[in-house]
């Protein structure tokens, strides 16, 4: 299953992979992520591409954490 849906709703924020990795206590690589424009990631306020939606392997790595 390939959802290519805005996280946000689910999950609060946009955040870059680093810091969904560190939040949600998974790693996603850079394939299971899908990314938006660089914008200023609001939790280490780094420039960053920030993760808008997740693959089916990002799916399985949340659902599984
Ligand atoms: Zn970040």
């Amino acid at each position: 299953m390939l959802n290519l849906n805005p996280i946000k709703a689910e999950y609060y924020d946009y955040l870059c992979r680093r810091c969904m990795n560190m939040s949600y206590r998974v790693r996603l690589s850079e394939k299971d992520c899908v990314f938006g424009e660089a914008t200023t990631c609001p939790s280490c306020h780094r420039y960053k591409r920030l993760v808008t939606g997740l693959r089916a392997g990002g799916h399985i790595k949340m659902l599984l954490k």
